[in-house]
């Protein structure tokens, strides 16, 4: 058990003394009143709203409004499935209702069992298939409301859970995937736990709606120390990195650690605060931002630092304009000044000056590797995060065939992919002839553009798609791959993102090649963020279809094969030959 564990049983039995707030009273936004959504948590009942009348109706298999945006705090999101939208309209027949279950599995580590049992629920009560999420998660897609609560049970009998996977609440918190690498990076993953718990929000709600837990009477003595009755005024995302990977896209979130080792020794951490890839297409108040470092603290402070964060954005965020309430948008209105005040003032902490480090990558590591411990693991390609059984590479079993004899852990990357861990010497024998049986992807006849790619979910059940990601990103990558292997290009790592709308949610804006969906087949095209993750990049041509992104591509990647220089990156290489602007901060993504 991580150390800091004792010291948050400590903290929350101060904070339960303290008289619970309505934190509404003291956000920002000026005299404007507070959104709509800000009065439904007020009056939710800690997040219980009617979810349990909207479960038990039989009528339909769509919940209430107000329900679908509480059942976000439960981890799950209701959702159509779009292409049959149009033949059931025809049949007079409602929209094919479907729910997104997230899973909450902080640094993404799971067990072997772990993983046969969510490999289970997908085929039972899923579409078969398993998305692994760029935060390091399982998400289940196409469960019908009749097998909600069941679903979400069993995922609890599995000791996983979904509470807080998603909603205006601290989500899903990162870690690097490489835990067994050295004792610092399982210092980290531990921490990355820790901090998971002292976050997650108290209410009784989730386990009475879907673990027929006890009732709270009326919930009215309930209490949420930290969130108080409206919790967060938007979703609060956490990752931990450490130097120089920085597969957590640290810069991204709204709140980071940077470890910082000396003499092989964890001794604290640099802090990152206002991350966020998401923006609304044609609102200049809205753009993606890149973190601010803003200093140094020892690790036993970690959750005292992690706490004042969420206090900050809790008592300051904006609670009247959803689309302005981020962090990011808090920190740029407010200023590092008065943040670094408000923590002080609320945890009594002076930040040190941040200590210097490097990121070298954001990739992940493929195929077998030995840790310090004499131990392997072998990093699996999963193209798009999407685990599914497709003709010629079953993907999906095969993982289920090496689930059901390895004796270690999986870990799912923030990249989308997951490592087989903890392989003992005997069992690598066995898993090997698994991985040559099931024909695993060997990653050295892959393109590294395909290996250092991400997709959203998108089309067919996101109802905020406009475009397709994660089903065509195979597909132009096979012709992006023409047009590298033509130029010498296909060994070189370029990181490239599609997403179905500017949410974010692929962290498109930090790729140095992105494509974000305007409309049916049309992208918007963005370049010149960095290999590292620190910078973002910038709208580059608008509404583009597959031969004019292809067009556009070709004469950029031969002039780069051409004339780069020695290790540039592609992101460096389109800045420095004026093809586009350096983005040098959120508030100038637009210029
Ligand atoms: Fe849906 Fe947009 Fe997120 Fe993709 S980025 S999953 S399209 S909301």
């Amino acid at each position: 058990m991580c150390d800091l564990i004792i010291y948050d049983l400590q903290l929350k039995k101060k904070m339960s003394n303290t008289k619970d707030t309505n934190y509404n009273s003291l956000s920002a936004g000026g005299d404007a009143p507070m959104s709509s959504f800000e009065t439904l948590k007020e009056n939710c009942n800690f997040l219980r709203g009617t979810i349990q009348e909207s479960l038990n109706d039989p009528l339909t298999g769509s919940i209430s409004a107000d329900d679908q945006l509480l059942i976000k705090f439960h981890g799950a999101y209701q959702q159509q499935y779009r292409d049959l939208d149009d033949e059931r309209k025809k049949q007079k027949l409602e929209p094919l209702y479907i729910f997104l279950i997230r899973v909450r599995v902080p640094g993404g580590v799971t067990t072997a069992q772990q993983w046969l049992d969510m490999d289970a629920l997908a085929d039972k009560y899923g579409d078969k298939t398993l998305k692994l999420t760029t935060r390091q998660t399982f998400q289940f897609h196409g469960v019908l409301k009749r097998n909600l609560k069941t679903t979400i049970q069993e995922i609890n009998k599995s000791l996983l859970d979904t509470i807080a996977a998603c909603g205006d609440v601290n989500r899903n918190v990162m870690s690097s995937a490489n835990i067994f690498e050295s004792a610092v990076h399982g210092e980290v993953a531990e921490n990355a736990k820790c901090i998971s718990v002292h976050l997650t929000p108290q209410t009784n709600a989730y386990h009475e709606i879907w673990l027929d837990g006890e009732l709270v009477a009326g919930g009215e003595k309930e209490e949420e120390s930290l969130y108080g009755k409206t919790y967060l005024p938007r979703k609060f995302k956490t990752a931990l990195a450490i130097p120089p990977c920085n597969d957590t896209d640290i810069f991204s979130n709204d709140l980071g650690f940077i470890a910082i080792v000396e003499d092989e020794k964890l001794i604290g951490y640099n802090l990152t605060v206002g991350g966020g890839m998401a923006y609304s297409f044609g609102n200049t108040a809205t753009y993606p931002r890149v973190a601010d470092l803003v200093g140094f603290f020892p690790k036993e402070q970690l959750l005292e630092v992690a706490e004042g964060v969420v206090i900050f954005q809790r008592d300051h965020g904006n609670r009247s304009e959803r689309k302005n309430a981020r962090l990011k948008y808090t920190i740029d209105r407010l200023g590092l000044d008065f943040f670094h005040a408000e923590l002080l003032r609320n945890k009594g902490i002076t930040l040190q000056p941040a200590k210097s480090y490097k990121f070298e990558t954001l990739g992940d590591k493929y195929g077998w590797l030995q840790s310090e411990d004499g131990f392997w693991h072998y990093g699996v390609f999963v193209e798009g995060g999407k685990l599914a059984d497709r003709s010629g590479y079953n993907a999906k079993t095969a993982l289920r065939a090496i689930a059901k004899i390895h004796e270690g852990t999986f870990i799912l990357t923030g990249n989308q992919n997951v490592v087989i861990a903890q392989v003992s010497k005997a069992q690598k024998t066995k898993i090997d002839t698994l991985l040559k049986k099931y024909k695993v992807l060997n990653t050295d006849k892959l393109s590294q553009m395909r290996l250092n790619s991400i997709a959203c979910a998108a089309l067919p059940y996101c109802s905020l798609a406009f475009a397709e990601s994660e089903r065509y990103l195979p597909t132009f990558i096979d012709k992006v791959d023409k047009i590298l292997a033509a130029n010498g290009l296909m060994k070189t790592p370029i990181s490239i993102r599609i997403t179905g709308c500017a949410n974010g949610c692929g962290r498109p804006f930090l790729a140095e090649i992105a494509m974000v969906g305007r409309a049916p087949g049309k992208y918007n095209l963005y370049l010149g963020a960095n290999f590292t993750g620190e910078r973002l990049n910038k709208l580059y041509k608008e509404m583009l279809s597959e031969e004019q992104i292809l067009a556009e591509l070709m004469p950029l990647l031969a002039d780069y094969a051409k004339t780069k220089e020695i290790d540039e990156h592609f992101g460096d290489f389109v800045i420095r030959k004026g093809y586009i602007k350096a983005t040098t901060a959120g508030l100038n993504f637009h210029d």
